[in-house]
């Protein structure tokens, strides 16, 4: 039959960077079907017309059919889990299928997860199941939605099989798109090996694909480190602002690139608290709301010591350059920070002071225990003369709001030249950074327990309405909602 060739692959990795990969192929599985397919992406990606009708397509996004010029690979990476350190994890249940350039010249890699066991499985059975697959296609898209560097799902697929989980649950396979699977851990593989010039090349790849306009500094690998502290930083920093946590911040899972990568057990905050977890596997809390920036200065310190040999010839000499961009870290990270915050608070700049203010608001949602995502949009929405409903809508004790809001307002009017318009100025740019929808815990669960149930139709609405986050839609009122008292706390499983 046909030759099948929904893309124009050219496969940089596997040919620039052998003994990061092995090559390899998804297993046969017995009915692929479609359940979720992302037009707009595989137009981004100039994906071929022919292919996306073609019936061989759900096969493909499984793993089972190899497309023209794709060079399917399992991926090396080490890396350190919840503090631990491990020197061979690898794509275990992964293929890269190859990279295609999108419509913009941007170099993409297109990737699967759930498509069969590898020599990196150790345990693991090498699947995926529906409700997590979705998860993480739907996590994606509303990051996406919502302005935040990410990976994104292309498809959804569900292969046939019963797999074993908690229960029998329906095998599927997701098909993901990424500026590249390049991580820490993809550093600490070779560092672990001391293949030094297995890094080196490494480096060399990354700055190439990733900073190119650095590939001629003088200390390649500082170049890198550097600016991945700050890819890092800002993206952080964006979490942060949109009350995303992540779950599980290993090294593995921190991209070169400073997209977010692997929605296992990520989930928004509703109630704000510093101290949110929702991993049922993060006893400690290590990778709470409140200790993402640490943890991500503590990846980089592990990013830093695999690139240690290469940040200067002379020992101490590295770890000075070293420990200056670690230092450096939290500067960075506080001003990405205040940036995102001033934004949400309606502020084109950050100024002196700023931080107190902001901290001391977000104190109170601490303290009478409201809702982050609406407390921000019902911030954005009391000002202005066709102004809706302000916090006091949220709460009894809005009273404790008040000389807060006070400063509030002077600061605005500060801010802004004319006293008298700044108003509409400020919520325009809230309403442009404050979410209406974020995926809440409560309508995600029940979507996907009706997806496992054979009805996708709730998930496609949650779907269509996180992929607008910043538009009040008429009739989804509901779904700008915290949870109902009755769904308890939330857990989520990886
Ligand atoms: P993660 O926690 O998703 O970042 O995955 C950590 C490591 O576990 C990676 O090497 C994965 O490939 C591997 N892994 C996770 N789930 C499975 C599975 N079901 N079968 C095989 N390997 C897995
Ligand atoms: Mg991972
Ligand atoms: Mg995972």
């Amino acid at each position: 039959s046909k030759v099948f060739s929904p893309f124009q692959f050219d496969n940089s990795f596997v040919r620039s960077m052998e003994g990061f990969f092995e090559p390899w192929q998804g297993a046969r599985v017995p009915a692929p079907a479609m359940v979720c397919f992302n037009q707009q992406l595989a137009d981004e990606l100039g994906m071929d017309a022919d292919a996306m009708e073609d019936s061989r397509l759900a096969a493909f996004f499984c793993g089972m059919l190899t497309a023209e010029g794709s060079e399917p690979v399992a991926m090396a990476y080490a890396g350190h889990q919840f503090g631990g350190f491990s020197p061979r994890l690898g794509d275990g249940r992964a293929l890269l299928l190859g990279e295609v350039k999108d419509i913009h010249g941007r170099r993409r890699d297109l990737h699967l997860k759930g498509s069969g066991r590898t020599n990196f499985s150790r345990g693991g059975d090498g699947k995926a199941v529906l409700g997590p697959v979705l998860r993480e296609y739907l996590m994606g898209e509303a990051m996406h939605a919502l302005g935040i560097p990410t990976t994104r799902a292309l498809a959804a697929v569900t292969t046939g099989e019963d797999i074993y989980r908690d229960g029998i649950k329906p095998g599927a396979v997701l098909a993901r798109v990424a500026s590249s699977h390049i991580r820490v851990g993809t550093f600490e593989y070779a560092a672990a090996r001391g293949d030094h010039e297995g890094l080196r090349e490494l480096v060399n790849y990354s700055l190439k694909r990733h900073y190119p306009e650095l590939e001629d500094e003088q200390t390649p690998a500082l170049a890198l480190l550097n600016s991945v502290s700050r890819a890092q930083a800002k993206l952080v920093a964006k979490w942060m602002g949109v009350g995303f946590i992540h779950g599980v911040m290993n090294t593995d899972n921190v991209t070169i690139s400073g997209e977010t990568i692997d929605y296992g057990p990520c989930a928004f905050m509703d109630t704000y608290d510093a101290r949110t977890v929702f991993s049922s596997i993060d006893h400690e809390g290590r990778y709470a709301y409140g200790n993402q920036p640490g943890i991500a200065r503590w990846n980089l310190a592990r990013f830093a010591e695999a690139l240690l040999p290469l940040l200067a010839e002379d020992e101490s000499e590295a770890l000075a350059h070293a420990q200056t961009v670690l230092d450096g870290f939290a500067e960075v990270y506080t001003n990405e920070w205040l940036a995102v915050f001033a934004a949400k608070f309606g502020l084109k700049t950050a100024q002196d002071g700023d931080l107190e203010l902001f901290m001391d608001f977000l104190t109170l949602l601490g303290e009478l225990k409201l809702d982050f995502t609406r407390s921000f949009r019902a911030l954005a929405n009391s000002l202005g003369d066709t102004a809706a409903a302000g916090i006091e809508a949220l709460t009894a004790d809005s009273a404790r709001f008040a000389p807060w809001l006070t400063r509030w307002h002077e600061r605005l009017g500060r801010e802004y030249a004319s006293q008298s318009d700044f108003a509409s100025d400020a919520r325009a740019l809230m309403q442009g950074v404050n979410p209406v929808y974020i995926p809440r815990n409560h309508l995600l669960q029940g979507a996907l327990d009706s997806a496992e149930a054979g009805d996708m139709a709730p998930f496609e609405r949650l779907l269509e309405v996180v992929c607008r986050p910043y538009e009040e839609l008429a009739g989804y009122g509901a779904y700008a909602l915290g949870a109902p008292e009755d769904f308890g706390p939330f857990r989520t499983f990886c």
